[in-house]
């Protein structure tokens, strides 16, 4: 196999850390770039001393001059708490670190993926939602900083494309957990998994009838890179994640039980535009990339919260404001 010199923007965060172990093994040439607004070092420390891994502070909405020949575009606050801590900062993240990042590609002729994420939806009118779907989004709501930001990032992807034959792919990520999410993220399978392994009352945002379909991060990161590799015909959009569905009163239960936790259940009030159901039609990714996603739920969190009785969660910082 050919040696790639591969570039991943927010290559230290929770899905770049593990796209950067595998395509290290792979034996490739990586750098890995990121701000650390949301990540720390930790995810990557282990990868310091491989000779095909190098780590570069940098914020992607500031030029650099790299020589790559593959960039995963990654670089952007993911969880809501995150990406609504600056919303702006996170705007221009999506948007001036995708110009500034395919702007890398058309000079060194790189090919680019874009990780992009079911939020473009909305909070889906169609359901499960499929790639043709074009989306519900409050264009001035909390959310849409995050959301509208990948969709311009998306728009940009395809232009650069048809205007200057950049080598394009996108994929939309559905929500995927594992080892390394940020304990302190907000999200709902950390949250859960924290509150639950410190004695918490485990927060359930509304009813807890809303519904999330999780992916495990090692399925993930296999269809990302195959996704790569695949054929220039196919540059998506094509939806990734776990079509299995739970709502979050499920999640929570189940989180409880594998825990052996003594955590209460507690309401709290539903976030403005949180999304009532998301689910990926994944037919796309079957038909196109021959991929399945095969770790079930239960097996993931019971890894998942192995990672988080091993960490030593008052050594994981908020965000630090970044503007
Ligand atoms: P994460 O927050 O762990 O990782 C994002 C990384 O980007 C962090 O390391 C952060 O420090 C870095 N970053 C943020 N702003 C930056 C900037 N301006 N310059 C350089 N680096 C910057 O989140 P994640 O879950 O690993 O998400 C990775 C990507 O996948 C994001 O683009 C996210 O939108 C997308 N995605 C993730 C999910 C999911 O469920 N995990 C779902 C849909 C889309
Ligand atoms: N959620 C919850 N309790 C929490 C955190 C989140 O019930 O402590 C809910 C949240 O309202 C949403 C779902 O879990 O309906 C998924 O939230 P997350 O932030 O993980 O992802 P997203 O909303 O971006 O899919």
């Amino acid at each position: 196999m050919k040696t790639k010199r591969i570039l991943v923007t927010g290559g230290a965060g929770f899905l770049g850390s593990h796209l950067c172990d595998r395509l290290v093994e792979q034996g490739h040439d990586i750098i890995c770039l990121d701000n650390f607004f949301t990540s720390q070092k930790s995810n990557v420390t282990h990868l310091l001393g491989r000779k095909n891994f190098e780590l570069i502070r940098h914020d992607v909405t500031h030029p650099i001059w790299l020589e790559v020949d593959e960039i995963y575009n990654l670089a952007c606050p993911a969880a809501p708490g995150h990406y609504q801590f600056n919303p702006i900062k996170t705007m221009k993240t999506s948007v001036i670190g995708a110009i500034n990042m395919l702007g890398t590609a058309k000079r060194c002729r790189a090919k680019i993926l874009q990780a992009s994420t079911s939020e473009i939806y909305g909070d889906p009118e169609v359901h499960p939602q499929p790639e043709s779907y074009r989306g519900a989004v409050n264009t001035i709501g909390p959310r849409a900083c995050y959301d509208e930001g990948k969709r311009a990032a998306e728009t940009l992807f395809f232009d650069y494309h048809r205007s200057n034959h950049v080598n394009i792919r996108v994929v939309r990520i559905f929500n995927t957990y594992g080892p390394r999410m940020h304990p302190f993220d907000g999200r709902v399978v950390s949250n859960f998994i924290r509150q639950a392994l410190t004695g918490e009352d485990v927060t359930i945002f509304g009813d807890g009838s809303q519904s999330r379909s999780f992916c495990y991060v090692d399925d993930l990161i296999e269809v990302i890179i195959r996704m790569m590799n695949g054929p220039d015909e196919f540059v998506g959009p094509v939806n990734i994640g776990n079509p299995v569905e739970f709502t979050m009163k499920e999640l929570a239960e189940q989180v409880i039980e594998l825990t052996g936790a003594k955590s209460r259940l507690v309401y709290r009030p539903l976030p403005a535009d949180d999304p009532r159901q998301r689910q990926p039609d994944i037919t796309l990714a079957r038909n196109k990339l021959g991929w399945e996603p095969n770790v079930p739920l239960r097996e993931g969190l019971k890894k998942t919260i192995d990672y988080f009785k091993s960490i030593d969660m008052d050594s994981f910082r908020a965000p630090t404001p970044n503007y």
